[in-house]
């Protein structure tokens, strides 16, 4: 199944992807890594976003979606995507839904994340990043240590768009481009509201629970439509030419 994670920045949603890919057969998309990676490595496209990103805009559809449909046409990740930070416009929902439905696929589930503003800056403001394991923390309120992580600290790194300022910017751009879409998601009923402002184990309890039950829903749907009449005749068909030949 692939699914949505939304949230304002510094909502949890990496964290929680995290979480999901370790426990669940499933693979994270986010946008904002793959641009960050252009960036990195200083590609043609990286330049051209650096300052959008740096300045808490958004880059437009058109490169996103371009991103996006690489790993939707791979077939290796047929039906196990967690969409994070994308979509994030109207014009990206409909990008998105049209890519999945060439491919076959659909999103089942959507999880927003909410957490207020406030909360939101000091947790994207105290963010770092190991980017050798990949893992999440924060200086304020849950910082590396020698017991919870394993890497040298050269490893940690801040990304340059979590300061005060860009913070404020990127959750204005959420609050008027990327919240209007969870409409959308409203009236498909597979949107989830869950309060981002509790414990990590928390939330991801409850995401844990609303992924398992959808996941046990698709099981009796796929039992339900199973061919089981033509499966029957088939065994018993092939009974009883075993027993007509060992006569
Ligand atoms: P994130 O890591 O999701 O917080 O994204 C970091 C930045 O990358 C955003 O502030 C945007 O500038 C850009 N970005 C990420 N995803 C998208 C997207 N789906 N559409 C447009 N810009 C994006």
């Amino acid at each position: 199944m692939n699914l949505i994670i939304f949230g304002p920045p510094g909502a949890g949603k990496g964290t929680q992807s995290n979480n999901l890919i370790n426990n669940f057969d499933l693979k994270q998309v986010s946008t904002g890594d793959l641009l960050r990676s252009e960036i990195k490595i200083k590609t043609e496209l990286g330049k051209k976003i650096e300052s959008i990103i740096n300045d808490g805009e958004l880059v437009s559809d058109d490169v996103v979606n371009t991103l996006i449909r690489k790993i939707v046409s791979d077939p290796k990740n047929f039906n196990r995507l967690i969409f994070d930070g994308y979509p994030r416009t109207i014009s990206q929902v409909y990008s998105l839904e049209k890519m999945l439905k060439k491919f076959n696929q659909k999103i089942s589930i959507v999880l927003n994340l909410n957490v207020d503003k406030d909360t939101v800056s000091k947790r994207a403001n105290g963010r770092v990043i190991c980017t050798r394991c990949l893992r999440i923390f924060n200086v304020y309120l849950d910082p590396p240590n020698s017991i919870n992580h394993k890497c040298e600290k050269k490893y940690l790194e801040k990304r340059i768009d979590d300061n005060f300022k860009t913070i404020l910017n990127r959750y204005e751009t959420y609050v008027v481009k990327t919240k209007p879409i969870l409409d959308y998601y409203n009236k498909k009923r597979i949107l989830h509201e869950i309060d981002g402002s509790q414990k990590i184990a928390e939330i991801y309890y409850k995401i844990r629970g609303i992924l398992e039950n959808i996941r046990d829903w698709h099981y009796v749907c796929f039992l339900y439509k199973f061919p089981w009449k033509n499966l029957t005749s088939s065994i018993y068909g092939s009974y009883s030419r075993y027993q007509y030949s060992s006569r």
